[in-house]
């Protein structure tokens, strides 16, 4: 996918449908994808049909976490904050390979 055009096309969702709704539109999409989580805990559901589900749910909440970025202008803050909670999970994985706990 080019990213010019996915960064167009979340700009002009945010526009057309505004702030609220997309913001209500990220919750509803968390929850379905949730929801797909949570089935794939059980032992009568179809797997290949939950795993197709489990993706189109993936999709659909990173495309609205994109719009989240925009709407809350905070692109640059997330990255930063994804990198350093990357960089305490390293430390957390390398003191548990050393036997410690936390
Ligand atoms: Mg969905």
């Amino acid at each position: 996918m080019n990213p010019e055009f996915k960064n167009l096309v979340i700009i002009k969702a945010v526009e057309a449908y505004g702030d609220n709704s997309q913001v209500d539109m990220a919750v509803e999409e968390m929850s379905e994808l949730i929801k797909a989580l949570m089935k794939s805990r059980r032992n009568d559901v179809d797997i290949q049909r939950n795993l197709h589900n489990i993706i189109e749910e993936i999709a659909d909440v990173e495309i609205m976490l994109e719009q989240l970025k925009l709407i809350f202008n905070c692109f640059g803050f997330v990255e930063r904050e994804k990198e350093y909670k990357i960089n305490r999970l390293a430390e957390q994985l390398e003191r548990l390979k050393d036997g410690e706990r936390n």
